[in-house]
């Protein structure tokens, strides 16, 4: 009998948060990294949120409370929906969970037998490709192609569909790359999953960054498309729109009331209910009206800070950056930076075992952090699979602008430091 459920050695996770205490350790040596790797707003959540959730404590409204969440904010949400996208949504449909995040695994845990297939964006919020064997489901990356910007085709997504197609992952505004889908590639998608797949067959739709567009854009759903809705689940959520990822408030609006009936099962089933006092804070921030231009004056300053790091990275030689219309991340490719500094020998002359637990970028991205205190994420960290021979780093822009001109500079003085490099390999610690 082994200590582990065979199951759980097919989870994957979210490195983002993995690469933690290696910059603890680091700073508990004395070392300043500049952090480039989380995805969260260095803003402080809106002063109108933070008092409604101390008033709600203050009024005792800290007990158990309906799983599928509180009937005043899934009335707020129903609204928001409903006007952002064109729709008619009832409170009924919608259901809150803690953060963006639980909606994933429990969809897949909910409409996926063994040897159905998931289609997902690669790279994407690893959370997709972490779940999908651990339902024992079919994983069936979707390549997002950097001279698309990385958005994908119609024509890419038909040739995926099968039969045994059950779930399919969207995420426009899309995290790690900024990519976000025109309305006229949205359609083109609707009208393939109209085309060629059944009605049981749903599109999760992850539009946690739908406030976080760039140069005039519009957030579009795939929901708004006609026929759509009845097969969309709508995921978002306030850890990304007002800068309050420890508040934990996500929701989804499911396609039907039954649907959202097995969500709020899981709920109960997993933690019972969502803490009254925060979904409070949530109807306030939906419903306040000074939260539309507190999140328009953030998502500028992430333009601007995107204009003037995006210039600065495709200075770097070796690395080349598309203009991301969302969300806070820039997504370089760093081939360039790899072959220069020896990163694709290096991980040639790997033994097996180890090459399969790293990458060239992730040898990079390692080598950054213990070298040049510099952390960000690799190519891998956003889905693995067929993920092999492309070289890309995350940059989390949700930081101050010295900040991230220090983080531009070491990426730069990295690249260059070939003898610091070979060091790095040959201490052989660290490379994955
Ligand atoms: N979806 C995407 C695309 C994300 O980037 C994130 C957070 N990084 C989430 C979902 C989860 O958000 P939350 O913290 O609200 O669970």
């Amino acid at each position: 009998m082994t200590l582990f459920a065979e199951r759980t050695a097919t989870i994957g996770t979210e490195n983002a948060f993995k690469i933690g205490p290696h910059i603890a350790g680091l700073e508990s040596r004395g070392h300043r990294v500049v952090k480039l790797n989380l995805g969260e707003p260095d803003f402080s959540a809106p002063q109108w949120i933070k008092d409604e959730v101390v008033r709600q404590i203050r009024a005792d409204n800290s007990h158990y409370c309906d799983p599928q969440g509180i009937l005043p904010f899934r009335q707020a949400i129903a609204r928001q929906v409903s006007v952002s996208r064109g729709l008619e949504v009832s409170a009924e449909r919608v259901c809150v969970f803690p953060g963006g995040k639980p909606s994933i695994g429990f969809a897949q845990q909910i409409y996926c037998n063994a040897g159905d297939e998931v289609i997902y964006p690669s790279p994407g919020f690893p959370i997709y490709e972490s779940f999908i064997r651990y339902v024992e489901a079919v994983p069936v990356p979707l390549h997002l192609r950097e001279e698309n910007d990385f958005s994908f085709t119609a024509d890419e997504l038909a040739a995926l569909i099968t039969p045994r197609t059950k779930l399919i992952i969207l995420n426009f505004p899309s995290n790690p790359t900024g990519g976000v889908a025109t309305p006229e590639e949205l359609r083109d998608m609707a009208a393939v999953v109209l085309k060629k797949c059944g009605p049981e067959v749903r599109i999760y739709s992850d539009e946690i960054y739908e406030n976080i567009v760039f140069d005039g854009r519009k957030h579009c759903s795939i929901a708004s498309i006609p026929g759509m809705e009845a097969r969309t689940i709508v995921s978002s959520g306030l850890s990304k729109s007002f800068a309050w990822t420890g508040g934990r408030i996500g929701y989804a609006v499911l396609p039907t009331a039954e649907e959202a009936a097995a969500f709020k099962n899981m709920n109960i089933n997993y933690f019972s209910c969502i803490p009254p006092y925060n979904q409070e804070g949530g109807r306030e921030a939906l419903e306040n009206p000074l939260s539309g231009p507190w999140m328009a004056a953030m998502t500028h300053t992430f333009q601007r800070r995107r204009d003037v790091i995006l210039e600065r990275l495709n200075a770097i030689d070796g690395v080349t950056c598309r203009k991301p219309g969302g969300a806070f991340y820039l997504f370089p490719n760093i081939t360039g930076l790899c072959e220069r500094l020896g990163a694709l020998a290096a991980f040639e002359r790997l033994p097996a075992d180890i090459r399969r637990l790293t990458s060239p970028s992730t040898l990079f991205q390692m080598f950054a952090l213990y070298h040049h205190h510099l952390a960000v994420m690799d190519r891998r960290s956003f889905g693995a699979i067929g993920a092999e021979n492309l070289h890309f780093l995350r940059l989390s822009i949700a930081a101050d602008r010295a900040t991230l001109e220090e983080g531009v500079r070491r990426i730069e003085l990295a690249g260059r430091d070939r003898e610091g490099f070979e060091r790095f390999l040959a201490a052989g610690e660290n490379l994955f």
